[in-house]
C-alpha cells in the first residue's frame, strides 16, 4: 500500500488554488502498480454477485473497465453531457471544484443488475451519490462502492453511508 501512495503525485493549487490534485498517471503508468490497485479494487467482492461495473468519466473508466475485466463482468460508462449517442438519463451535481452532470444510458441497467461503482477518487462524495441515483433510476442495485483514493476530510463517506464504501488509500 505504500508503494502504491508513492506511485500517486500531489499536484498543488490544481485545477484552481487550495485543491491537492492526487494524479494517477503514474500509478497507471506502472504494470505492477495498475495490476495491484485493481486486484485490491475488487478483492472484497469476488464471491459477491455482481454483474456490472460503473464507472464515471474519465477515470473511472480506467479502473472500472479493468475491476469488470477481472470479475468477468460487463462495464457500464457514466458520461458528461452530450457525449453518449442514444436516449439518457442525466443526474447534475456538485463537486469540490465546480458543478458537473453525468448521463447514462436508459438501456444500461436494469432492476435485474447489481452494481458495483468505480471512480478513482471519492472526494465531497457528490460525484458519487449522483452516479449512484442514476444508477438506482435505471432500477438496478448498488452492491458497493470501489475508490482508489478517499481524501477523509471532505467526508464523502458520510454522503453514501447506505452504501458498502472500499478505498485503498486514505489522505
Ligand atoms: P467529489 O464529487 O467531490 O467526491 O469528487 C470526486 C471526483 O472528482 C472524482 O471523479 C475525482 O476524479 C475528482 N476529484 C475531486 N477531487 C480531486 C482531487 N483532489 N484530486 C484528483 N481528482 C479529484
Amino acid at each position: 500500500m505504500q508503494r502504491l501512495e508513492a506511485s500517486i503525485r500531489n499536484i498543488p493549487d490544481f485545477p484552481k488554488p487550495g485543491i491537492q490534485f492526487k494524479d494517477i498517471t503514474p500509478l497507471v503508468k506502472d504494470p505492477a502498480m495498475l495490476k495491484l490497485t485493481v486486484h485490491q479494487l475488487i478483492q472484497p467482492f469476488l464471491g459477491l454477485k455482481l454483474n456490472a461495473v460503473v464507472g464515471m468519466e474519465a477515470r473511472g473508466f480506467i479502473f472500472g473497465s479493468l475491476a469488470a475485466w477481472e470479475l468477468g463482468i460487463g462495464f457500464v460508462p457514466l458520461r458528461k453531457p452530450g457525449k453518449l449517442p442514444y436516449d439518457v438519463q442525466s443526474v447534475s451535481y456538485d463537486l469540490e471544484y465546480g458543478s458537473a452532470e453525468l448521463e447514462v444510458h436508459n438501456d444500461a441497467l436494469n432492476s435485474n443488475d447489481r452494481v458495483l461503482l468505480v471512480d478513482d477518487l471519492i472526494a465531497t462524495g457528490g460525484t458519487a451519490i449522483a452516479s449512484c441515483q442514476l444508477i438506482e433510476k435505471l432500477g438496478a442495485e448498488i452492491v458497493a462502492c470501489a475508490f482508489v483514493i478517499e481524501l477523509d476530510e471532505l467526508k464523502g463517506r458520510e454522503k453514501l453511508s447506505q452504501y458498502r464504501i472500499h478505498s485503498l488509500i486514505h489522505y
